[in-house]
């Protein structure tokens, strides 16, 4: 156990999944339950048999959480090491990955509220040290980047910077007073995200410093001309995939962070010596399987 901390440490990309409990309306349908922790690194397909497929039935990764695990452990387990890097001057990203509803944005808020709490515990420790945090959010909908902290929705454009790299023109950025101002401007971005999904009527698909949507074009709601959407929502997506899945394998070569605005922006927090968590989320239900099965393929793809 003490080997495989001492490995896990060394490891820039962390991989863990979160299965979370069914839900009311899932219970309702008596959609089965089809997967369960095996330990805290396998997850299991529990009905193997009466399944006619091709795909493995156990995943191994480095953390696996199971719908009675709570924000806190996967924190703890799975994200706490990537997030405290920060303070020694490492870049560090923490992202969920899955379909909606499987519990990203339940799980990052958490994460959020555990990190930076540790962080400002941090700061207080060491005052002999300076430190300034900046806050600020975005959304990125069909490769169109968005303020998360303006009421002014127009796109933003990305520039090269000589000495920063990629910057978005005219972001906001808040320099945070406390973890309280920080959760004053989660409400802000929030707000913002619900009104501007409702004024254009398209479903949420929200991208905030942590959140990405796995939804693949047949299966989100787009059809016809919002087949578009689901494209470029995949552009994100399949590059980042695509991103980690070389980053992973320690690849040298090139990777193409610039075929996308996500992967573009995340370019630092994600290559060189930076540390990456990726939690993926998905729901135990059989009626989300071929959602569910994306997801592992990507996380096993990011191992
Ligand atoms: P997503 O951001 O992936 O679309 P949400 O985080 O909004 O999904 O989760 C969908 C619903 O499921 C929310 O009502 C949330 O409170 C609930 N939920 C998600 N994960 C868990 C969990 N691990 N335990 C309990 N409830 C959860």
């Amino acid at each position: 156990w003490e080997k495989a901390e001492g490995r896990r440490k060394e490891e820039r990309i962390l991989v863990s999944v979160r299965l979370r409990p069914l839900n009311a309306k899932e219970i309702g349908r008596n959609d089965p339950s089809d997967w369960e922790c095996r330990n805290n690194t396998t997850i299991v397909f529990k009905n193997a048999h009466s399944e006619r497929t091709m795909y493995p039935t156990a995943y191994t990764f480095d953390r696996v959480f199971g719908c009675e695990c709570d924000t806190r452990h996967v924190y703890d387990e799975g994200a706490k090491e990537v997030a405290l890097s920060v303070v020694d001057g490492i870049n560090a990203s923490i992202f969920a990955y899955g379909q909606t509803s499987s519990g990203k944005t339940y799980t990052m808020s958490g994460i959020t509220e555990y990190a930076m709490e540790e962080i400002y515990d941090y700061i207080k420790r060491h005052e002999e040290r300076d430190f300034v945090l900046k806050f600020s959010a975005m959304e990125i909908y069909n490769e169109v980047v968005r303020d998360l902290l303006s009421t002014d929705s127009s796109p933003l454009r990305l520039l090269d910077d000589a000495e920063r790299g990629t910057v978005v023109e005219k972001l906001t950025e808040e320099t945070l007073r406390d973890q309280w101002h920080l959760k004053e401007l989660l409400c802000v971005c929030e707000d913002n995200t619900e009104y501007r999904s409702r004024i254009h009527g398209r479903k949420q698909f929200k991208y905030s410093s942590s959140c990405c949507g796995s939804e693949r074009a047949s299966q989100s709601p787009s059809a016809g001309t919002r087949l578009k959407e689901g494209c470029h929502i995949n552009r994100s997506l399949l590059t980042l995939g695509t991103v980690i899945r070389k980053l992973s394998k320690g690849r040298t070569g090139h990777i193409p962070y610039r075929d996308s605005k996500l992967t573009r922006i995340l370019q630092p927090f994600l290559g060189g010596n930076a540390r990456t968590a990726i939690i993926c989320t998905m729901s135990p239900a059989r009626s989300h399987i071929e959602q569910s099965r994306n997801t592992l393929s990507f996380a096993s793809c990011a191992k």
